[in-house]
Formats: C-alpha cells, structure tokens, sequence
C-alpha cells in the first residue's frame, strides 16, 4: 500500500492516490475517499449483479468482524478465506472491528478483551481470537484490535488513558503475531488513534502508533453523536499533524457531507460509507447539491428544504425523536410525495432515477415493499460516491469554498 499525494490544498487537506492495493497490488483507491460498506460481504439490499450496474463505487469492501465473528467455525472447515465465501472476486476486503452503522453496547472491555455484537449476541475478543479471526478472513487489510470505550459523554480522563494503553498493547500483541503469521505476510494493519475528546491523549495515541510498524492509521472513537465538529476538527488537526505524511488516516464513524467536508480539511483521507445505508433505512433518498456549475445544481432542493419542516436548518439533524433524518435528504414517506411525479434527484444518472418517480417510491414505501429499500440503496450509494467525485474535483481545482456552499446550502452565487 502507498500513498501518492497530488496535491495538499490550504496545508491539511490531501489529494492523492492509494496504490498497490490488494494481494497483487492491482487495486488503487483515490482520496479523499470511501469505502464499500458491507454486512457480511454484501451492501445491504443490493445483489452482486446490481452492484456491478453502478458506476464509480470503490475498489475496496468494508466487512466487519461484528459480522463476522459468530461464523468462525464455519469459515476456519471453508479455508479459503471470507471474500470467496461470500462470492466476491474482484475487491479489495478491508476488516474492521466494529459496524460503523450499528450503535455498540459499551461497558463490556477489559484489559485483555473487547466485545463484538453479532445477531446471536455478544462475542468476547482476545487478541488471539482476534488474530485467530483474521487468519480466517484474509482480508488484505485490517485494523488492529483496540478500546475505543471513550465515547460516551463524561468519559473520565482516567478512562481514557486506560483505552489509549490498552489499544497500543493490543497493537503490539497483533503486530507480534502478525509478523510470525505466514498466513497473513501480505496483509496490511492499520493502528487505531484513540484519546477520547483529550487532546493530550490524542497526541500521546498518535505518536506512539505511529513508531509502530503499521501501513495507516483509523482515528476512532470521533463518531457523528458524541462530539461536535468544532471539537472533531480540533482533534483531527492536531492528531494528523503527529501522523507521517505517507500513510492514509481513516475516520471512522463519520458520514454525514458537512462532517466529511470538515474533516477532510482537518487531515482526513478516507471514511465508512455507511451514511447511505442509513438514509435508506429510516425511507428517506439523498438530494444534497454537490455540483459547482450552477446548470447541474439539483434545481428542487431550496424547495424541499423550505417545506422540509421548520426544525431543520442546513445540516442539523431533526428535532424529531422518531428520526435521524438530516437536511441532506428527503424522506420519500412524507404524503407530499404521493403525486410528485419528479425523479428523486433531477439529472441523476442512476436507475432508480432514470426509471422511477417519488410518487412510485412512496407508494412502495408506504406499502412497505422490498423493492423501495432496493431502489433507494441504489440512489443513496449512487449519490455519495458521486459527491465524494465532486469532493476531490473541488480539491484538484482550488474550489472548496464552493463546494462547501452548494453542499450547506449558503449559495451566495
Ligand atoms: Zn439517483
């Protein structure tokens, strides 16, 4: 895996190629960038065929091992490893520990083990189990086993402390099996940034990760909910400035375009494409604006934001307990959709939007038909990847101001 900067606008925000990706380093990943979110192996209610139909997805799928874990026994009688139990070919498999868009139970670590939560309930990780684990998967890629308790508000700083000393002696227990493992001699490891919201913690966590031998960096426990991007930014800005130039930072748990965009100018490399997944969940289709040239800008969204409902400034999410439903999105169950024969974003090239109406949208949503959360998937991965597109055209062509304001809405132009 190397990195190939282009670019680095304004000193933080990096523009640049991830080569030599995958086990014949045939794979690249541009960035800023994402990843494939997956539940075991799969994007949530598309099939490898409709998959393969869409354009500019990347090159490399997250699985987790949250997923994976309760199938060890399984995969360990396969023996070929997860990307050809779950039919994948031509990807590169990234294997985290946690699902960035399922909410983890907390209060279940030690000093010696952290918990994973699978459909049949809690799994207990060792860092053998863990190595274990990934001997199994072969992945081409994962990040080490660590605390990422600090989250919760209130988290004492002793508390803290304690993550960032356990993650790094469980970054070393990894990194010792790892290089005596001949399993796994091809295989990347990502060390994982902890620190909670201490900045000296942070900077502590940074540093000491990076004398490791480890190809990047995950920058955890910063996750949408249990900071604000005022505070993410800081962070970020202080911890990728202890972090080699060379080697990629992912963010994890971060999603939403206003956080994306403001982390990117932090230092910030790749992120989780859970976002999409999220939006499709709750009925709701993706309509941000990301084009700069005015003529492409989706024409509808001040409409939409306007009568979106009163709570719902630019950004911010609902008041709304029912939902998570941010301005970034429409939510297609809403009755003013029910005879709005409009694509769900005008000019967007996807199938859903090339095939169907919102008013067909809601009726499958409203009768709830599998068929909505299928269409939807399409619009929503469609859309972020392309924004992501639109991101790095913005990087390469000095226009970050004017994406920031077709994304937040303030179009002064
Ligand atoms: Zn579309």
């Amino acid at each position: 895996m190397k990195l190939q900067l282009s670019c680095v606008v304004q000193g933080r925000s990096r523009l640049g190629v991830l080569k030599g990706l995958g086990r014949t380093g045939q794979h690249s990943l541009e960035v800023p960038g994402c990843l494939l979110h997956t539940q075991l192996g799969t994007v949530p209610h598309l099939t490898q065929d409709t998959l393969h139909t869409m354009s500019n997805l990347p090159s490399v799928s997250q699985v987790t091992l949250s997923h994976i874990a309760e199938h060890q026994e399984a995969l360990e009688e396969f023996k070929d490893g997860f990307r050809k139990f779950a039919g994948l070919h031509d990807t590169v498999l990234y294997c985290s520990l946690h699902d960035p868009a399922t909410p983890c139970p907390t209060g279940h670590t030690t000093s010696k083990t952290v918990s994973v939560w699978g459909s049949g309930g809690r799994i207990e990780l060792t860092v053998a189990k863990f190595m274990a684990l990934q001997k199994t998967v072969q992945p081409d890629w994962y990040q080490s086993m660590a605390d990422g308790e600090t989250w919760p508000k209130n988290t004492s700083r002793k508390r803290v402390r304690k993550s960032v000393d356990r993650s790094l002696a469980h970054l070393d227990e990894c990194l010792l099996v790892h290089h005596k493992s001949q399993e796994l001699e091809s295989v990347e490891v990502f060390g994982v940034v902890e620190g909670g919201d201490i900045l000296e913690e942070r900077l502590r966590s940074a540093r000491e990760t990076a004398k490791r031998p480890v190809a990047g960096f995950c920058l955890d426990g910063l996750q949408t909910g249990c900071m604000d991007q005022a505070l993410r930014t800081q962070l970020i800005t202080a911890v990728t400035t202890e972090l080699p130039e060379d080697k990629p930072r992912l963010l994890q748990g971060v999603g939403r375009p206003d956080e994306v965009l403001a982390c990117v100018e932090a230092g910030v490399d790749l992120f989780e494409s859970f976002f999409p997944f999220q939006v499709t969940e709750r009925g709701c289709a993706l309509s941000f604006s990301f084009h700069i040239s005015p003529e492409l800008a989706v024409p509808a969204l001040d409409e939409e934001r306007d009568t979106a409902g009163e709570a719902l400034q630019n950004g911010d999410l609902s008041l709304d307990d029912q939902t998570q439903m941010t301005s970034f999105e429409i939510n297609l169950k809403d009755e003013r959709y029910r005879d709005d024969f409009r694509p769900v974003v005008e000019g967007c090239g996807c199938y859903c939007c090339k095939n169907h109406q919102r008013a067909y949208l809601h009726h499958l949503l409203v009768t709830n038909e599998m068929l909505a959360g299928v269409l939807l998937m399409i619009h929503n991965t469609t859309h972020y990847h392309a924004f992501f597109g639109a991101l790095r055209e913005a990087l390469a062509n000095d226009e970050m101001d004017l994406l920031k304001r077709r994304v937040l809405g303030e179009r002064k132009d």
